[in-house]
């Protein structure tokens, strides 16, 4: 998840060092705006960590233990921090206590920790505490479970929160192996971003191992009353027991996804994918935390229709996981790569109509974001420019959808066969390592354009990368199956009743298409026949109830009110809030309303929810 900035690789470098850096070295001097560390300098290669979870006070503590390399012989290492207490910073296998100093930094970068290091030294030790509102971390009661008896803790690292949790040099170009010590209460279980326990032991206290080198922002925990169950040989699912079952249904097809996913683009390099079903406070859809993809409980629709999100957190194996935005400038190449990924994952399971609609829908939360922002906003540009920002705000449907409509756009230039042939060796040729937009773009000229000029004007790189909106040629993505849609709506909208509309077996998103197309005004008998004849307001499926309750909103439908209020109560998916949200702001009574509904649902918001939501709501 993040966005991008015209940042040469080396720009800030004096010229002498840059000609003496190796290959590596000029990869990680890909200038990050939102990290204090000097990976060019001093920079860490591997993690220990060995903490323990208090639940009570909403705290971790412990050691972060670094090998380290000293590239120039400088006399200190930084690491980002936010919000941590740093208690001592030992060095070497020996453990001297050495000096250090937290500098000023800012609220959203944090404090640099700045340890003075020998020439010599290979081995870092920071002694740490948590503070109870760090920002990563989420601390549930049990009452916010779906057992109801033991308390939950979830963290969310992207894109610049690993800092709140683990004293660490949060930079996607700089990447990590770690083994890891965790000492939990004895009812629950912990599990990270590596190699994982499959149940509880007595003592409460678990190690992990990740052998493969990661990014900062995949740095992942999360403990509670969790079992395991297999799904395939190599694919499981973590959930509380009293979600258990329904998640095992939903996502029966996870194997297949994987072996789809591999026929396409290469062999999967995490050796298991599981995922952890959260409660429903998690702020987003899933984050794809590696061999542990971490998913919201509103994708358990029970008819298993809205599973694309784990053939995304899935393909972020390959795009983000495996080949790497260096910064959040160039955060597209992360998501704009896997929402692509994931509709030709989708394909190969359910064919191309099916996967025509998530074309669809995608162009249509395109065209909102183009339409929110102004078309000629700096920000709709696939290489942004987040310099004093929070990296979040580059968290939009740009990089996703403007990036995966470039791609199609590549696609069709260069027939699918080329293509596919194109990205293999793309994600073979940058395993594990960071990559930028420019250095894309080298290898999208060496290897597939070669010289062609027509191939050139056709792809457009300048087009889609650098300038913002989307170039005027675009053809809007079309769907069979919502054309067939479409006619349903104008016989409604031409005075057909809504219980004799011939909607047959209409999966989730035909549902979406034509609940986004109903008209913004629509009289409270409308509003009331389309929900006796399909029961919007008490769906099952959280796309089909958000959607639904825009129309609410907008036109005082007040018999969605109750259950309006619940689902904001217990959801907090970003992607659902802030809409809703936005459109109750919209009148005074309607702001009203919200307050109320904030005030009472706030407390079980992971904190990327509220900082979004106390901005749109002061
Ligand atoms: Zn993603």
């Amino acid at each position: 998840m993040a966005g991008s900035l015209q940042l040469v690789a080396c720009s800030s470098q004096p010229t002498n060092e840059k000609q003496n850096m190796s290959a590596e070295q000029m990869q990680h001097a890909t200038a990050d705006v939102h990290s204090f560390a000097q990976p060019t300098q001093a920079v860490a290669r591997h993690l220990d960590l060995d903490i323990d979870v208090d639940f009570d006070r909403k705290v971790l503590g412990g050691r972060a233990t670094y090998q380290i390399e000293n590239l120039t012989g400088t006399d200190k290492i930084i690491f980002d921090t936010r919000d941590l207490d740093i208690e001592k910073v030992y060095l070497g296998e020996e453990m001297t206590e050495t000096t250090f100093r937290l500098d000023e930094g800012d609220k959203v970068l944090g404090r640099p920790l700045i340890v003075d290091i020998k020439p010599d030294t290979k081995k870092v030790t920071i002694a740490y505490r948590t503070r109870p509102e760090a920002a990563a971390l989420q601390w549930l009661n049990p009452q916010q479970t779906a057992g109801k008896k033991h308390p939950f803790l979830f963290t969310q690292s992207q894109a610049i929160l690993a800092r709140t949790w683990i004293p660490i040099q949060d930079s996607p170009g700089i990447r990590i192996t770690y083994k890891a010590k965790v000492k939990v209460p004895k009812a629950l279980l912990a599990v990270m971003s590596a190699e994982n326990p499959v149940q509880k032991n007595e003592n409460g206290v678990y190690t992990f191992s990740m052998e493969q080198p990661i990014p900062s922002y995949l740095m992942a925990l999360s403990v509670g009353d969790l079992t395991f169950r297999n799904i395939g040989e190599h694919t499981g699912i973590y959930a509380e027991p009293a979600t258990i079952e329904a998640a095992a249904y939903e996502f029966a097809e996870m194997d297949k996804m994987l072996v789809a996913a591999e026929k396409l683009y290469g062999r999967y390099r995490w050796d298991r994918y599981d995922l952890l079903v959260l409660p429903p406070s998690f702020p987003f859809g899933g984050m794809e935390n590696p061999r542990l993809t971490f998913v919201t409980p509103t994708v358990l629709a029970k008819d298993r229709s809205l599973t694309s999100l784990i053939a995304h957190e899935l393909a972020h194996s390959w795009s983000g996981n495996l080949v790497t935005n260096a910064t959040w400038n160039d955060f597209w190449l992360n998501e704009g790569f896997t929402v692509y990924f994931e509709r030709r994952i989708m394909e190969e399971l359910y064919g191309r109509d099916y996967a025509d609609m998530l074309h669809v829908l995608g162009y249509q939360d395109l065209q909102e974001t183009l339409a929110d922002k102004g078309a000629d906003n700096p920000d709709t540009r696939l290489k942004l420019d987040l310099a004093g920002r929070d990296p979040d705000e580059g968290l939009t449907d740009i990089a996703y959808e403007k990036g995966n409509f470039f791609l199609v756009n590549i696609e069709r230039a260069v027939g699918r066969e080329r293509f596919d042939a194109f990205l293999n060796k793309y994600f073979s040729t940058f395993a594990f390592e960071s990559t930028n937009t420019d250095k894309f773009l080298d290898f999208l000229r060496k290897e597939l354009i070669q010289g062609d000029a027509q191939l050139a004007e056709q792809i457009n790189v300048d087009g889609w990368v650098y300038a913002p909106g989307l170039p005027a040629d675009f053809k809007a993505p079309r769907s069979s199956r919502f054309a067939k849609v479409e006619q349903v709506y104008e016989a409604w909208k031409n005075g057909k009743p809504a219980a004799q509309l011939n909607t047959g077996d209409w999966s989730s998103h035909e549902w979406l298409h034509f609940i986004r197309m109903l008209p913004e005004q629509m009289s409270q008998q409308q509003m009331a026949d389309l929900d006796k004849a399909f029961n919007f307001t008490n769906s099952g499926n959280s796309e089909v109830l958000a959607a639904w309750f825009l129309h609410a909103i907008r036109n005082n439908y007040v018999s969605a009110d109750k259950a309006l209020e619940e689902f904001l109560v217990r959801v907090g998916r970003r992607k659902f809030l802030v809409p809703i949200y936005k459109a109750l702001t919209a009148s005074p009574a309607g702001k009203k309303k919200a307050l109320a509904i904030y005030a009472k649902a706030r407390p079980n918001y992971h904190a990327v929810s509220t900082v979004t939501l106390d901005e749109l709501l002061k």
